[in-house]
């Protein structure tokens, strides 16, 4: 066992000292070095542990007058010593209740200036959904919306106080929040129960806010969605959320966009498509047809003799404008051919008149396939 120093010079106490002398000398090292203060050093550790076993047991008067006697040795060997650990654990926290409010009172101050504690909560962020169409999207627009939301009560500045009075440091925790709880050499944490949490305590609360320094309100907000803004995009508006509780900073507003689906445009990006059936006549003729783009404006599209199905036709600039620059996608038509119904006699006499004296040549494709899956398959077969 290591050579204990005297719990008096431990203190720095006369060995005359009063109670009143010996507590104050008490609580001015363990504020020192307690671990707290102190994090990750063990010597501080150390010390605050020889600190408390000489308080413990120069506190009480039985104790103290064993140890005038007896010094250290009152205390080891079971000379009143087996039970001495169990006892000062167990007193620790009387010794933590004892100064505790003090202690964190001085902590309290230094969060407090962070803006973290003191109940002053940040309010919560809020999320509003809006669906636009695809030409809102194309064109961009200011949306006035509506949110609801608090905001800071305006009699008694979000304090939560009736005018006149201010909220009280709490006495419990010294305005922490927490407060600590011995357990062995360690100390756990817990919500304050006395403000439960908030640090302070509104004696008379604010008539208008109920002493939670914020109101509810409908906002009216003015949005700005860029043009070529996408689907599921987020949009957050700075401490546009809700009033923080007790003059604590606001929460942010979240806007969620959705794009609503197009009748006629599906969106790739900046890139749009568009199917577009036309006859089997004009795909074969050649021809040309009119498309109204997201703009407003009219392009014509020529579709050249001999159009397949699926061929797609490129329009350069008439897709969706690229978010914040002057860059725009492009359009992209896809052709399907429709193949005509409900024949008359006279257009199914032309039609059978036009197979009679068709040729492999003006179905290539068509004409070959079959032939060329007979040798494939028979090919394999070998
Ligand atoms: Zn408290
Ligand atoms: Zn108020």
């Amino acid at each position: 066992m290591s050579v204990k120093v005297d719990y008096y010079e431990t203190l720095g106490v006369a060995k005359t000292c009063d109670d009143k002398v010996l507590k104050a000398a008490f609580r001015k090292l363990a504020m020192q070095y307690h671990p707290d203060k102190n994090p990750g050093d063990a010597v501080a550790e150390a010390k605050f542990k020889e600190i408390g076993e000489a308080y413990e047991v120069l506190k009480d008067p039985q104790k103290r007058s064993a140890y005038d006697r007896y010094g250290h040795a009152a205390f080891q060997n079971g000379g009143g010593g087996g039970g001495f650990r169990g006892d000062f654990s167990s007193s620790m926290a009387d010794i933590f209740d004892d100064i505790f409010g003090e202690m964190m009172g001085g902590r309290g101050q230094t969060r407090r200036q962070g803006g973290n504690s003191g109940g002053r909560e940040r309010g919560s962020d809020l999320r509003y959904n809006m669906e636009i169409s695809l030409e809102e999207a194309y064109l961009g627009k200011t949306a006035e919306i509506s949110v609801p939301t608090t905001i800071q009560c305006d009699v008694c500045n979000g304090s939560g106080a009736k005018a006149g009075t201010a909220p009280r440091t709490c006495p419990t925790c010294g305005g922490i929040g927490r407060v600590r709880a011995a357990q062995g050499f360690f100390s756990i944490e817990r919500t304050c129960p006395t403000c439960q949490g908030r640090g302070e305590i509104i004696a008379d609360p604010c008539g208008k806010c109920g002493g939670e320094g914020r109101l509810p309100e409908e906002r009216n907000l003015s949005v700005s969605i860029p043009a070529g803004i996408e689907d599921g995009t987020r949009i957050r508006l700075a401490g546009e959320g809700e009033a923080g509780l007790r003059g604590g900073p606001a929460g942010d507003l979240y806007i969620f966009l959705s794009v609503k689906p197009h009748e006629f445009f599906q969106r790739d990006g900046a890139d749009l498509f568009c199917k577009v059936p036309i006859s089997m006549t004009t795909a074969a003729l050649g021809g040309s047809f009119e498309v109204t783009t997201l703009d407003g404006a009219k392009t014509r599209v020529k579709v050249p003799e001999g159009t397949q199905f699926g061929k797609q036709f490129r329009v350069k600039g008439k897709g969706m404008p690229v978010l914040r620059s002057a860059q725009m996608g492009d359009l992209f038509i896809q052709i399907s051919i429709e193949t005509p119904q409900s024949l008359s006699r006279r257009q199914r006499e032309l039609l059978q008149e036009f197979e009679e004296i068709s040729s492999s040549e003006n179905s290539p494709q068509s004409t070959g396939f079959f032939s060329r899956m007979k040798e494939f398959f028979e090919g394999l077969s070998d």
